[in-house]
């Protein structure tokens, strides 16, 4: 077991001074007052001066095989084996060094053999990071046959790959809905991830070209679309949620169903923000997510956490709307809820997963308004540290377990050679 302190916890919403978080075999033990402490239990302490101790953070919806095509219009084409590999530890390097300790990477081209899928997995395992990982129906699937394509690969995959509740999960997922396969896709999805206990997950109309595709194949908004066919249920978890009207909050919020919003993607499609205030007041589980690379080139979740503020602010043309508790939540506890998975709190038998930031960062000046600060003007460069299930992955803002340079120099080759 190890004890970590710092001059602050942050944990529940609150700062914690003169206390220490216990760490055994990954997972968190409990929080308690220094001062309880026998002196024998400073030999296993590790201190961080100057820091702020806070939970990792989650980010509940990006495609790391994307990660590479930033500045283009998409090249499908290359998404190769050999592709993806690099572009999952490209997406994966970053997102960690930024402080994200769990990724939900949405695999959504198609992929019949695994081999994307586990080059993705074998990216993370090398990294570290924790990854839930959705295997998605392909939007291209118009038969049954890929419907049955599709499980039968979901279930090789598992069987592959060892799913392991402490680093890799794997998830079903939908992307586009084609009209005919919808309520079977969904309902496969559903029993699937009920017989594991995991959440299922689908793409969520984000442009409203595509919400005029859905009422032209449905007759009706997509959430309104899943009542009807009786599949819109709280293992359900929609990704993107550019586009919703009032009775689709109503729905969801009886249902229970979670939403991973994507502002960064909403806003780079030309669409509006996501409504995030009206789904916190509907009770909505929300965590929030950066998309695709093509879209958001930044890949991180701090830039999310003050992008859909500010939209929130200029909807309602209010200074205070959200508060910074309830943002930093959305990328942590909130977003292991909508997850399912024991992450983004320092809680008793939650995962060991937390970040190290260094209070002299320019960003986290002054100390006064310190969660403030930790929600909406913190920088990257106040990360000094981040460990995943209790080992430190990053020591001073550089990857421990990967040689960054080695990366860099392998991706540019990749990348030349594809053209
Ligand atoms: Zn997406």
């Amino acid at each position: 077991m190890t004890y970590f302190t710092a001059d602050y916890l942050y944990a529940q919403g609150q700062l914690l001074e003169e206390h220490y978080l216990l760490v055994e075999e990954g997972v968190v033990q409990h929080i308690a007052p220094l001062r309880q402490l026998q002196p024998r239990a400073f030999r296993d302490m590790v201190a961080f001066e100057d820091a702020v101790i806070m939970p990792g953070l989650v980010n509940a919806h990006t495609h790391s095989s994307h990660s590479l095509l930033k500045g283009t219009v998409g090249l499908q084409h290359a998404l190769t084996p050999e592709y993806v590999a690099m572009a999952a530890r490209f997406a994966f390097c970053q997102l960690l060094r930024q402080g994200v300790t769990t990724v939900c990477d949405f695999l959504e081209v198609p992929d019949p053999d695994n081999r994307l899928a586990l080059e993705i997995v074998q990216a993370a395992q090398a990294v570290g990071i924790r990854l839930a990982l959705v295997k998605a129906l392909p939007g291209q699937t118009s038969s049954t046959a890929g419907l049955e394509q599709w499980m039968t690969g979901l279930d090789q995959l598992a069987a592959t790959a060892v799913d392991k509740p402490d680093l890799l999960t794997l998830h079903a997922g939908i992307d586009k809905w084609h009209p005919t396969l919808l309520k079977d896709s969904f309902a496969l999805a559903q029993q699937w991830s009920a017989d594991r206990h995991r959440r299922y997950h689908y793409h969520l109309t984000p442009t409203h070209l595509e919400r005029e595709a859905c009422f032209a194949d449905f007759n009706t908004s997509a959430v309104c679309a899943l009542d009807q066919l009786g599949v819109l249920d709280a293992n359900g978890v929609g990704h993107h949620a550019t586009w919703l009207d009032d009775e689709e909050m109503t729905l969801l919020s009886q249902a229970g169903a979670g939403l991973v919003m994507t502002p960064s993607t909403s806003l780079s499609y030309g669409e509006g923000c996501p409504r995030l205030v009206d789904a916190l007041t509907s009770n909505i589980p929300i965590a929030l997510g950066t998309g695709g690379w093509v879209r958001n080139n930044r890949g991180s979740i701090l830039d999310e956490i003050r992008l859909v503020t500010l939209f929130q602010m200029s909807a309602f043309q209010r200074q205070a709307v959200l508060r910074p508790q309830q943002m930093l939540g959305l990328a942590t506890e909130a977003a292991g809820t909508v997850l399912g998975l024991p992450v983004g709190s320092l809680a008793p038998q939650e995962k060991a997963d937390f970040v190290v930031l260094d209070l002299n960062d320019w960003s986290l000046q002054p100390h006064n308004k310190l969660i403030h600060h930790l929600a909406f003007s913190i920088a990257s460069t106040a990360i000094n540290a981040v460990f995943v299930g209790g080992k430190r992955l990053v020591d001073t803002g550089e990857l421990l377990s990967v040689d960054e340079q080695a990366i860099m120099q392998t991706i540019r080759q990749t990348v030349e050679q594809l053209g």
